[in-house]
C-alpha cells in the first residue's frame, strides 16, 4: 500500500510557530515567508516515531507529501532540511513536494486538510489528521496497526 503523510500540522507544528511569530511580530502578516520558518518547526507529538514505524513496516510504501508555500522560495529547501534533521537522510529520498496532491497515485493520505491542495481528487482514502476520528498519531497508528 502506498501511503503519503503531509508535513505541516501532521509531522511538523506549523500552527504553533505561526501563532508565536504573529504574537511576536504582528506587523508580519505571513511569518511563513520568513527565513528559517520552515526549517525550525517543532515536530508534532508522536510524529517522528510514527512515521519511522510506517516506513519500517513492509506492507506500507511510505512517502512524505507536502505542498509548498509558493510565495516563499525558501520553503522548498527548508522542508528538505527539516526532513533530514528530524528523520534522517533516507527520508529525504521519500520527500515529494507537489502543489496538487490529487496527481499522486496511492492508497492512503494522512493530511490535516481534505481539500485545497488536490486532496479532494486523491483517489485513495484520506485520514484527516486532527479530526475526531484521527485526533493524534496514536489514533492513526492504531488504524494502521503499527
Ligand atoms: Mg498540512
Amino acid at each position: 500500500m502506498i501511503i503519503y503523510v503531509d508535513m505541516d500540522d501532521v509531522i511538523c507544528d506549523f500552527q504553533k510557530a505561526f501563532n508565536e511569530a504573529t504574537l511576536k511580530n504582528p506587523q508580519i502578516k505571513y511569518p511563513q515567508s520568513q527565513y528559517g520558518f520552515f526549517a525550525n518547526l517543532e515536530p508534532i507529538k508522536g510524529a517522528i516515531s510514527a512515521v519511522s514505524a510506517i516506513n519500517d513496516c513492509p506492507k506500507y510504501d511510505f512517502y512524505i507529501l507536502t505542498a509548498p508555500s509558493p510565495r516563499n522560495p525558501l520553503c522548498y529547501t527548508e522542508k528538505r532540511v527539516w526532513v533530514e534533521k528530524y528523520l534522517g537522510y533516507d527520508f529525504v529520498e521519500k520527500l515529494i513536494i507537489c502543489s496538487n496532491k490529487g496527481l499522486l497515485k496511492g492508497d492512503i493520505l494522512i493530511d490535516d486538510y481534505i481539500s485545497g491542495k488536490g486532496q479532494e481528487s486523491f483517489e485513495g482514502k484520506i485520514f484527516q489528521f486532527g479530526s475526531a476520528e484521527f485526533p493524534n498519531w496514536d489514533a492513526v497508528r492504531s488504524e494502521l496497526k503499527i
